[in-house]
């Protein structure tokens, strides 16, 4: 037998090892995490935007050729860049305004989206945050903010199809309809007017009969990503926004004023600088540990003749996305063609930007998923097949304001795919912002607060990967 005094000397040798070795292990994560920025340069890498909207943009504008000077740089030429031109400008500002775009505007996420245009935010949309008041303040605004863009199609007539003809989330199973059941009688309660839908009634609207159940938001719907591309650049120009496009910018160097230096060695010199550039804003060196960016593919049908469409009886044009964590989300052109993007999504070592060289069965498996839910659809080809990079936060939670040690830096980040409709949102809370206006936005839950902190390299890939398997396992299956 050990002698006892003896035993309790070999428990604190293993003690202090055991601590020892847990606080090595993790100062050297910590350590790893640290240097890990300076040892994996991101790379920038901006790939054709092969998407059925890009179609419809416009032709390009010069890129910028001389060093110049401006007192609002913002880089970045989708919604939230081109929407905070235009209302700064709309709202009377008189210095000089320009977008710098390292390819077309609508390059990214605004001309490569799944359509829908979606009230809330997706930390809040169709989930109970705890807060009723807010959450009825935050759909109000969202609401308000489809009403505006309606408002600028018509001042502009320019027709980026937007039909809010309200948005489904459908259930996979009886036990998530049931929870739907549960969440809308208490949406109600709340004020918000979101519906619960039987099998019967989805059918009826949409024609499939795969799901249970469903949440319906009225004030939701659809719109042509590319044709909005286009009516933000033409009400910002018509309010004198310059943008340039083939112009990326590859350094920034903070500073008042903040210089700018593009790929083809022009500088600009800014007072402000908005960063809006999404999913690729860690490449400018702000906001490494803000959000991930992930490859998600969407693929769209040609037209379908009248006998198709009668064959899947989608009645409605109502857009609709499921209820997984990697969802599948389908919406109805106005010329016919049906698109469906999601499920499994990739990411890419780094926040790399190459294309997986395995998308070819991502596409595979949305036919597959397009096949289940419309089985009449079986001998349908897709025409187009294309990606896009979502910036997911880790909450899903979007975030704007101003960069804690360089106030002239404005950013909006973590949309998380759903930024269709709150990136001209925050679009116009950046002009505010810009413009010392930030008091009005104070009630405002998502302003000047960062994301969830993201780790680096390696640890980021690995829990991506870890958060990817549980999401598979875990996510409904098709019956
Ligand atoms: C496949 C997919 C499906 C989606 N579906 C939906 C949906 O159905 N509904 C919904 O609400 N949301 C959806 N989203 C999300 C939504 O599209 C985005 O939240 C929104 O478009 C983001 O707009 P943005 O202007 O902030 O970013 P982006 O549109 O990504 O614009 C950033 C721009 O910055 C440019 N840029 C980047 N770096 C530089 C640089 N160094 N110099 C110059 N320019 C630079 C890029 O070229 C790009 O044009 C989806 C996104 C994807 C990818």
């Amino acid at each position: 037998m050990t002698p006892f005094k003896e035993r309790k000397s070999d428990r604190r040798r293993f003690l202090k090892i055991a601590t020892l070795s847990a606080t090595g292990s993790l100062a050297g994560a910590a350590a790893i995490n640290r240097i890990s920025p300076a040892l994996l340069p991101e790379e920038l890498v901006f790939d054709a935007n092969q998407s059925l909207w890009a179609r419809a943009l416009p032709p390009a504008h010069r890129p910028l050729d001389q060093d110049t000077e401006t007192e609002v740089a913002i880089i970045g030429g989708g919604f939230t860049g081109l929407a905070s031109a235009y209302y700064l400008k709309r709202s009377g500002w008189k210095g000089r305004v320009m977008v710098l775009e390292a390819r077309r505007c609508g390059h990214g996420a605004s001309g490569r989206n799944g359509a829908m245009l979606l009230t809330m935010t997706e930390d809040r949309y169709m989930a109970w945050s705890g807060d009723p008041a807010l959450d009825k303040r935050i759909y109000d605004l969202t609401v308000d903010n489809i009403r505006r863009l309606q408002a600028l199609e018509a001042e502009f007539q320019s027709d980026a199809e937007i039909d809010p003809v309200g948005a489904l989330q459908v259930c996979n199973t009886v036990e998530q309809a049931e929870q739907a059941r549960a969440f809308a009688e208490k949406a109600r309660g709340a004020g918000l007017p979101v519906e619960f839908w039987e099998r019967d009634q989805i059918t009826e609207a949409v024609g499939t009969r795969a799901y249970p159940g469903a949440l319906f938001d009225p004030h939701s719907g659809q719109l042509h990503p590319g044709k909005l591309v286009r009516l933000f650049q033409t009400a910002a120009e018509g309010e004198g926004v310059e943008i340039f496009e083939n112009s990326p910018i590859l350094r920034v160097a903070p500073g008042d004023p903040a210089r700018l230096s593009t790929v083809s060695g022009k500088t600009v010199k800014a007072a402000h600088v908005i960063l809006a550039t999404n999913a690729f804003t860690s490449k400018l060196g702000f906001l490494r540990s803000a959000t991930v960016p992930i490859f998600e593919y969407v693929a769209c049908t040609a037209p379908l003749s009248d006998t198709q469409l009668d064959s899947i009886g989608w009645r409605r044009r109502i857009p609709f996305n499921d209820s997984r964590t990697e969802v599948f989300y389908l919406g109805l052109t106005r010329d016919n063609r049906i698109h469906i993007g999601g499920g499994p999504t990739d990411y890419v070592f780094n926040n790399g930007l190459s294309v997986p060289p395995h998308s070819g069965l991502r596409f595979a498996r949305l036919g597959e998923e397009l096949r289940r839910i419309f089985p009449s659809l079986a001998g349908v080809q897709f025409e187009t097949t294309w990606n896009g990079l979502v910036d997911y936060s880790l909450d899903g939670t979007p975030s704007l304001g101003q960069l804690p040690h360089t106030p002239n830096f404005y950013y909006a980040i973590g949309f998380s795919g759903h930024g269709v409709n709150l990136t001209s949102l925050f679009g116009r809370i950046l002009a505010d912002l810009v413009r010392g206006r930030a008091a009005d936005w104070a009630w405002l839950p998502y302003l000047n607060r960062l994301p969830v902190y993201v780790p680096n390299e390696p640890w980021r890939s690995i829990a991506v990967d870890a958060a990817t398997w549980y999401y598979r396992w875990s996510d409904p299956k098709a019956p």
